[in-house]
């Protein structure tokens, strides 16, 4: 299956939105967000099962029909806790045992369905031997939490873990910080490509397929199931590993603008890291700048280092460069911070475009963060990102966060005048 534009469309377009099938936060994330919203300081907790929490009765009123069933099996086996998997699995088996139809077509061979979980593929045969030893495991538990009445033949189970696997999608927060998983049956039709014209954002669990780059009539709809600004190695063996797919799109056999090492002097460097023109290029950051202890200073030195040698939207200069911003925004190193924040956003224009939501998330971080630096120069970037933010914001990420941005802007732009007079 897959999805075709039949006009054209302009980017920054909602093309689709859809509630999730079944949702659940993330296993560290159960105390802090609500489970049916994913808002944060989710205060009011389950009483019975103490694991799930809401914002407030209407939150977990909406979800008790479900929860009701989830509830009573938590308590069978707390003090622990199922993991996110098992979380979510239970959740789909609880909904079909209310609504059977709900897994109609899922393991009858040949009955594959036009919509919903029955018309996923389960690529069962693509997925490796031992993740469906793991998938197994985890379906033999199933029989510790739930009644014999709510489970299904054990390949029913199975084809549905796989179509859970394959299709399953993070949902993350407004700065694409993961808040839990989700399955959308209608969005699962949208194939993937590292080079995407379209991405999802999330308004707490429901998803919003937007266009981030104009798209033409007939042309198939891509969007990328992980982050495309990174080498084609880890990008390729995270989809096999992640998706059990070998990428085969146009940036993955060759034309990958970003996936190689690329020295400041233009010049594409061999896999040692060796320019033909510079030599050779020393302490190209890897992963380890994630690590948390390393202090403010070394992470400063690393990215200094990296953007003297590399060009500008190297993806190992563009991912430190986004650790070390959020590490300044932290200290806040305001100074530091919107500078970061303008290279930041112009890297996401380069790679994805205007209309690509963390574009509009990073344009915003220069409006807010140029602010508290009291200088012309500052002061005039903040106006402009505020504007670039407020005018792709509303498409990127709907009605809240533009509305906030929007009020912001017109209060910094009046006392600005202000100030000038
Ligand atoms: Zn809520
Ligand atoms: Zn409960
Ligand atoms: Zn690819
Ligand atoms: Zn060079």
């Amino acid at each position: 299956m897959h999805l075709v534009a039949t006009q054209p469309i302009a980017p920054g377009t909602l093309i689709m939105q859809e509630p999730p099938l079944a949702c659940v936060v993330d296993d560290d994330k159960l105390n802090l967000l609500c489970s049916t919203c994913f808002r944060e300081n989710a205060e009011l907790r389950c009483s019975s099962c103490t694991v799930n929490h809401y914002c407030n009765v209407s939150c977990q009123r909406k979800d008790w029909k479900i929860h009701k069933l989830e509830c009573k099996g938590f308590k069978k086996i707390a003090p622990n806790i199922p993991n996110i998997s098992t979380r979510i699995i239970s959740r789909i088996l609880y909904l079909a045992y209310l609504q059977p139809s709900v897994l109609d077509g899922v393991g009858q061979a040949g009955k594959r369905k036009q919509e919903g979980l029955g018309s996923l593929l389960s690529h069962k045969s693509d997925i490796p031997q031992d993740a469906l030893i793991a998938f197994g495991n985890i379906i033999y538990r199933l029989k510790f939490i739930m009644e014999h009445e709510q489970l299904r033949p054990a390949s029913t189970m199975m084809e549905l873990y796989c179509i859970y696997a394959s299709n399953c999608m993070a949902v993350c927060n407004d700065e694409y910080v993961n808040t839990g998983v989700a399955l959308y049956p209608l969005l699962s039709s949208v194939n993937h490509s590292c080079k995407a014209n379209a991405c999802v954002v999330f308004d707490g669990p429901q998803a919003k397929l937007i266009s981030c780059q104009p798209i033409n009539a007939g042309e198939q709809i891509f969007i990328s199931y992980v982050e495309s600004f990174t080498g084609i190695a880890p990008r390729k063996s995270l989809l096999k590993s992640n998706y059990f797919f070998d990428c085969r799109c146009e940036w993955c056999t060759g034309n990958d603008p970003f996936g190689f090492i690329r020295c400041k002097c233009g010049e594409k460097a061999n896999n040692h890291a060796e320019c033909a023109n510079c030599g050779r290029l020393n302490n190209i950051p890897s992963l380890e700048i994630k690590d948390p202890t390393i202090s403010t200073a070394m992470l400063e030195e690393l990215y200094l280092n990296a953007k003297r040698q590399l060009w500008d939207t190297n993806s190992e200069l563009f991912e430190i460069r986004r650790e070390y911003f959020h590490r300044v925004l932290r200290d806040q190193s305001y100074e530091k911070c919107y500078k970061l924040a303008i290279e930041l956003a112009n890297s996401f224009v380069e790679v994805y475009g205007e209309w690509y939501p963390l574009t509009s998330i990073y344009n915003y971080y220069v409006f807010k963060t140029a602010q508290h630096v009291y200088n012309a120069e500052a002061m005039e970037a903040a106006k402009l990102y505020g504007t670039k933010a407020c005018s792709t914001l509303k498409s990127t990420h709907g009605g809240l966060l533009y509305e906030r941005a929007n009020q912001e802007l017109r209060m910094f732009i009046a006392d600005m005048n202000m100030y000038r007079k």
